[in-house]
């Protein structure tokens, strides 16, 4: 077996060990026909924001998660007719189909942005495939790369960039296409282009008819990424706040925590910002009930994950 450090040649045994260590919460770099992934247990909330710290990303962006096949799709998310022929069509492959979550899917509210939605594809490298089926979870998976740099296509783009940062690099060779995977969202019959990839949107036509370009088809879904959509709570939002006031809850972390709210979620407790990331989602939706007048947030530390949490902090108290 060929190997260097952890990087491993992908073969049953690698891969096996590869699927232990995503159900135990750690990442695991893998390829598939598009680019490398940085994959991790999708319904695994710490694990998925382990993800977010090891790309040093900004900002808290939807990911894809990968799955087998359409019926282990169907399984996280509500499928249309016109979403169901186009997995039929195009998977296994680079096709990643936005739908929305089916309640109790289990998935991670990290992995969706806080979203009702999310994005799903089934890989067709053969490497990807047997990871997930040992793995027997969803595998939440961006672009296994430091956040602002190129997409991977070897093993030791992977090693290179995050090697200190990941359990194990699974190593299957170039990846065939290089180019992500298109991602598309069908509302109301119509089928949305969300970002082009390597099915074209000439493809796509052949089984959905028209495809509306997201940014300036009427009633167009709002995609982050291209346009500025992001989870938002319906209560207002108030930042860096020490006194809460009368009928606010509050967001606390560590010991920065608003005095006199009617109802304290603290982040984390212990002051780590990855459990931060962690809890984020699923706090903000707790707390944004109509019990409440508003959400108070005590300030959050800017470094590490502390940057995209505040991005999004920042976002949501903008409205
Ligand atoms: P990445 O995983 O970084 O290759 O990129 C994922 C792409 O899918 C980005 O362009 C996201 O904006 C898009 N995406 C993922 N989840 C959603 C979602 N729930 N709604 C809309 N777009 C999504
Ligand atoms: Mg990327």
């Amino acid at each position: 077996m060929k190997q260097s450090g952890n990087n491993k040649h992908a073969d049953g045994g690698s891969i096996q060990a590869a699927a232990a260590l995503i159900r135990a919460g750690q990442l695991v770099a893998f390829p598939t026909e598009t680019v490398y992934g940085l994959g991790a247990d999708a319904r695994n909330d710490h694990a998925v924001a382990a993800i977010f710290a090891a790309k040093g990303r900004p900002q808290f962006n939807p990911l894809i998660v990968h799955v087998r096949d359409l019926a282990a799709a169907q399984v996280l998310a509500e499928f249309d007719p016109l979403s169901v022929q186009l997995a039929e069509y195009f998977w296994p492959g680079p096709l990643t189909l936005v739908l929305p979550r089916r309640a109790g899917c289990g998935l991670s509210l990290l992995v969706s942005a806080g979203l009702d939605t999310v994005a799903l594809r089934a890989p067709a490298h053969p490497v990807a495939q047997a990871l997930l089926s040992k793995a027997g979870c969803p595998i939440a998976a961006p672009s296994a790369n430091l956040s602002g740099r190129i997409s991977p296509t070897t093993a030791a783009h992977v090693r290179a960039e995050l090697g200190g940062r990941v359990a194990i690099v699974l190593d299957g060779g170039a990846c065939a296409v290089g180019l992500e995977s298109t991602v598309v969202q069908v509302r109301d019959g119509k089928c949305f282009l969300l970002r082009p990839g390597s099915i074209t949107r000439e493809q796509i036509a052949l089984i959905a008819g028209a495809v509306e370009t997201g940014a300036d088809a009427p009633g167009a879904p709002r995609s982050p990424g291209q346009l500025a959509s992001h989870y938002a709570p319906n209560l207002p939002l108030r930042l860096n706040v020490t006194l809460a006031r009368p009928g606010e809850a509050a967001l606390a972390f560590a010991r920065n925590i608003p005095s006199g709210a009617a109802k304290i979620c603290n982040l984390s407790p212990g002051g780590d910002l990855n459990e931060a990331a962690a809890n984020l989602f699923t706090m903000l939706r707790e707390l944004d009930c109509s019990s409440f007048t508003g959400i108070a947030v005590a300030s959050i530390p800017v470094h590490g994950l502390g940057e995209a949490i505040n991005d999004r902090l920042v976002r949501a108290a903008a409205r």
